[in-house]
């Protein structure tokens, strides 16, 4: 190892362990577990060559270092390290092949460490206030994965849990960069993860794709290294996109909290005919307004226009043209804020909604809402094509009057015959052993 790293990324590990070894560009990948786990390392660990040819495609720098080893250890305080080389895992890591049927549990945190080699170790966080420059890019790592490996909408249900994790933690009040805290581990928090991951899917959206990686190559190529802080990755931002991003780093990375947004839909407006009505109220009690930039999808019988506005006042109201009254007008259209949000949408929304707009989250929603009010349409979650939502459906549905409904079982039992997913079919055998009767 003749390349400078930082000295909290040295390890060294010594037990009795299997190795198993794979290789990516002629560079050796290896895994090292106890002995009663070899069988299963590569069920574990295999899809890490295929990572870092990923991860070295996406952000244009080819993974730095001169081979890449997995450890795991026993009674570890963390979850997972991403030492220079050679990261180490908790016994989380530990799966067999029974196990690894339902899906690899440890996946995303073997990407989130893969990652960090270039965001963590290649360029290394100034200090611990800028934590962020690690653990908010190795956490977005796992949705880029997931996304790439998996499809969108896992990767967008990825998201979303993590966004809850953030709005459950009560860190309402910290930056995201932090320089006054009581302990270093103060900073590991849902913030510089969870809320930092989400930042960044957020930017992603507004400058998008192309512009992200470059500024993502950008950052890297600078600092390689060096130390990194918050301030370069703007500066990278700027120099890539041409653009002034001083406001975006002030409200997410320098600020804290998040928007609390009620939104309501008009139409029929006296005085204003053939015109629908969006108005925005931001509701946190912070004294903050956060700058917004989305996309809104208005739908008129069944044709979407698309338009990207942006909310920065207290009380913004948008006025849409219309031929005639809009079957759905679809907020964040691209389902990347983070914020919290009440809706005046009422059945038929929700109906257009599962209609036409086809993100995770706006089936989602829809499938909450129909079960929510027990409208038959929460049946159509069962024939979802993401097993997520099949999955959230039968969780659903037993809650509604049409549990026990022919239609219903009989599709829970194609499910529980031969659905792809094993969680899912597994949700499937559940439900009928509870709600379809003596057959089962
Ligand atoms: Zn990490």
């Amino acid at each position: 190892m003749d390349l400078p790293h930082a000295p909290y990324l040295f390890f060294m590990g010594v037990g009795d362990y299997s190795i198993t070894k794979d290789s990516y560009k002629g560079k050796e990948v290896s895994y090292y577990v106890e002995k009663k786990y070899a069988p299963y390392a590569r069920g574990i660990f295999g899809n890490t060559p295929e990572m870092m040819k990923f991860f070295s495609e996406k952000l244009g720098v080819e993974y730095p270092w001169a081979k890449y080893a997995q450890i795991v250890g026993r009674d570890y305080v963390s979850g997972a390290m991403e030492n220079t080389t050679a990261t180490l895992h908790q016994e989380s890591a530990y799966q067999t092949s029974r196990q690894l049927l339902d899906g690899n549990g440890w996946e995303e945190t073997i990407a989130h460490e893969l990652f960090h080699q270039w965001f963590g170790d290649l360029v290394t966080a100034e200090s611990w206030s800028n934590l962020t420059v690690n653990e908010s890019f190795a956490n977005y790592s796992e949705y880029l994965w997931d996304e790439y490996k998996y499809g969108k909408d896992m990767a967008d249900e990825h998201n979303m849990e993590d966004m809850q994790g953030y709005l459950m933690s009560g860190s309402d009040k910290k930056d995201l960069v932090r320089f006054h805290y009581a302990d270093k581990e103060d900073m590991f928090d849902a913030v510089s993860y969870n809320k930092g991951g989400r930042i960044l899917h957020m930017l992603r959206n507004i400058v998008g794709d192309e512009a992200f990686f470059a500024s993502l190559n950008n950052y890297l190529t600078t600092n390689k290294f060096k130390a990194g802080e918050a301030g370069q990755l703007r500066l990278a931002f700027e120099e890539t996109t041409g653009k002034d991003m001083n406001w975006f780093w002030n409200q997410w990375y320098y600020g804290s909290g998040h928007p609390k947004l009620s939104i309501n839909y008009n139409y029929n407006i006296p005085g204003l005919p053939g015109v629908a009505e969006m108005i925005v109220k931001q509701t946190q009690t912070t004294g903050k307004v956060f700058t917004l930039p989305v996309a809104v999808d208005v739908y008129v019988a069944g044709n979407r226009t698309r338009y990207n506005i942006t909310v920065d006042d207290k009380v913004d109201t948008f006025y849409f043209n219309v031929a005639s009254k809009p079957e759905l007008i679809n907020f964040d259209a691209d389902k990347i804020l983070l914020a919290e949000k009440t809706e005046n949408k009422v059945d038929e929304n929700y109906i257009a909604q599962w209609k036409y707009a086809r993100n995770y989250i706006d089936r989602r929603e829809a499938l909450d809402y129909f079960a929510k009010k027990s409208m038959p349409e929460i049946a159509k979650g069962l024939k979802d094509k993401y097993a997520g939502l099949r999955q959230f459906t039968i969780q659903r549905i037993g809650n509604t009057p049409y549990k026990t409904d022919a239609v219903v079982i009989a599709d829970i039992e194609s499910i529980a015959r031969a659905d792809k997913d094993n969680k899912t079919k597994a949700a499937a055998i559940n439900y009928l052993v509870k709600n379809g009767g003596d057959k089962y």
